[in-house]
C-alpha cells in the first residue's frame, strides 16, 4: 500500500487552516459589497477594517498603512511602481536573489526607460555585501532599494536591519518583501525603518489570492478605478480573504515561539540526516538558526538527474526545485546562479519546506524516498 502524501512545499504555499476557514465562511456567504452604506454593506466594511487594525496592531502599524491586495506579487509590484511614479524615483537597488515578483518588475521598469537598475552583489550564500549597497546609495543617495527578508528558494536571511538603517542614512526607500518571515512572527516596524512589506496569507495558512502592502507613506495607486482602500487600490475587497489573512496573521503571531522552535528542530534533523545519509551533499545557502528561514532546505545530491523531482512525486513526497511561479519554466534557478553555482548544478537542486504538520516522520520518508531514487549512498 502506499504510504501517505508528505507535503514539503510550504515555501510554495501553506495548506488553509480549518480555523480560518470557519472564520471566513460566514463573509463569503454574505451578501453586500463593503463600499455600500446600507446594513450589509457596513457589516461587510466593519469586518475589513477590524482586519486591518488587528494586522496594523501585529506589526506596529497604524491601520492606514496597510493596504490589502491579491498577494505577494501584487503587494511588491505595488510598492516598486507606485514609488517610482510618485516620486519619480531614478534608480532602484535591488537584491539578484528576489522573487521574480520584483526581480521581473525592476526589469520592466528598467526596460521603459523609468528607472536604471543596480544589482547589489550578494555572497556565496545569498546575503547581500552592506559595502556594496553602500557604495551603490552613495553614488545614487535616494534610490528604492528592494532586499528581502527570507529567501524563498535557500532560506538565507538578508541583514535587513543595517540595510533599512543605511536606506534612511542615504534618504532612500526601502522594499522589504517579507512574504516567507511574515507567518513566523518576526516582523514589526515600529523600531525598523522599512518603508514597504509585501505580505501574502497563504504562506502562514491563510487562504491563497489575498495579501497587504505596508507603506509608511501613501504612493500613487497601481490599480486604478473606484475609491476602494483610501484610493490606493481600486476594486471590491475580498472580503472573506481578509478576514481570513487576519485570523491566520494573529494566530502566527500568537504561536511564534512554539512554530519556529518546531521549525528548527526539524531543520536540525533533516540536516542531520541527510548528512549521514548523502556524504557527498551540497547545501545551498545559509543553515545557521540565526542566518536562515527555519522551515526551508535548499539542496543537490551531485549523482542525482533531472527526474528526481519525478520519482520523489512518485513516492509520495511534494517537494519543489526552486520557487513555484518559476517551476514549470526550464531555466535553472535565478537565485543559485546569483551564488555562482553553475546552471548544470542548479538544475539539481532540490527545496524541501516544512511547516506546522510536518512531522520527523514525514521528514524520515522523504529521506527514504531520496534513498530509494537509486542515488548512492554510505
Ligand atoms: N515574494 C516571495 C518571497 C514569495 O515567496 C512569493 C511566493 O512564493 C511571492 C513574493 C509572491 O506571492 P503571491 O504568491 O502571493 O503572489
Amino acid at each position: 500500500m502506499r504510504e501517505k502524501i508528505v507535503y514539503l512545499d510550504y515555501a510554495a504555499s501553506t495548506p488553509l487552516d480549518p480555523e480560518v476557514e470557519a472564520h471566513m465562511l460566514p463573509y463569503l456567504r454574505a451578501v453586500g459589497n463593503p463600499s455600500s452604506i446600507h446594513a450589509a454593506g457596513r457589516y461587510l466594511r466593519a469586518a475589513v477594517e477590524e482586519a486591518r487594525a488587528r494586522i496594523a496592531t501585529l506589526i506596529g502599524a497604524d491601520p492606514g498603512q496597510i493596504v490589502f491586495t491579491s498577494g505577494g506579487t501584487e503587494a511588491d509590484n505595488h510598492a516598486l511602481r507606485g514609488a517610482v511614479d510618485t516620486w519619480a524615483i531614478p534608480h532602484i537597488l535591488y537584491n539578484p536573489t528576489e522573487h521574480h515578483a520584483v526581480t521581473h518588475t525592476v526589469e520592466a521598469l528598467a526596460h521603459s526607460g523609468r528607472i536604471q537598475a543596480h544589482p547589489i552583489a550578494v555572497n556565496h550564500m545569498g546575503r547581500i555585501q552592506l559595502d556594496h549597497l553602500e557604495a551603490l546609495l552613495r553614488r545614487y543617495p535616494r534610490s528604492l532599494v528592494a532586499v528581502m527578508y527570507a529567501n524563498n528558494e535557500i532560506g538565507t536571511v538578508q541583514p535587513v536591519r543595517e540595510i533599512a538603517q543605511l536606506v534612511q542614512q542615504y534618504e532612500g526607500y526601502y522594499l522589504c518583501d517579507t512574504v516567507q518571515v511574515m507567518g513566523l512572527g518576526w516582523v514589526e516596524v515600529r523600531s525598523w525603518p522599512v518603508d514597504f512589506l509585501a505580505a501574502s496569507a497563504h504562506k502562514f495558512y491563510g487562504p491563497k489570492g489575498v495579501g497587504f502592502l505596508y507603506r509608511r507613506r501613501p504612493i500613487r495607486s497601481l490599480i486604478t478605478g473606484g475609491a476602494q482602500e483610501r484610493e490606493q487600490r481600486a476594486g471590491t475587497e475580498n472580503v472573506a480573504g481578509i478576514v481570513g489573512l487576519a485570523y491566520a496573521l494573529e494566530k502566527a503571531y500568537q504561536h511564534r515561539e512554539t512554530y519556529n522552535a518546531h521549525l528548527q528542530r526539524l531543520k536540525a534533523h533533516l540536516v542531520d540526516n541527510l548528512r549521514t545519509r548523502f556524504p557527498e551533499i551540497v547545501f545551498h545557502g545559509d543553515l545557521t538558526p540565526e542566518g536562515s528561514h527555519p522551515g526551508i532546505l535548499n539542496f543537490r545530491l551531485p549523482h542525482t538527474d533531472d527526474l528526481i523531482l519525478m520519482h520523489l512525486d512518485l513516492s509520495g513526497v511534494c517537494a519543489s526545485g526552486t520557487s513555484a511561479c518559476a517551476s514549470g519554466s526550464a531555466h535553472p534557478s535565478h537565485v543559485l546562479q546569483a551564488l555562482g553555482i553553475p546552471a548544470s548544478e542548479a538544475r539539481k537542486a532540490l527545496r524541501f519546506s516544512w511547516g506546522r504538520d510536518t512531522s520527523e516522520a514525514d521528514l524520515n520518508q522523504a529521506l527514504e524516498a531520496l534513498q530509494t531514487a537509486g542515488l548512492p549512498t554510505v
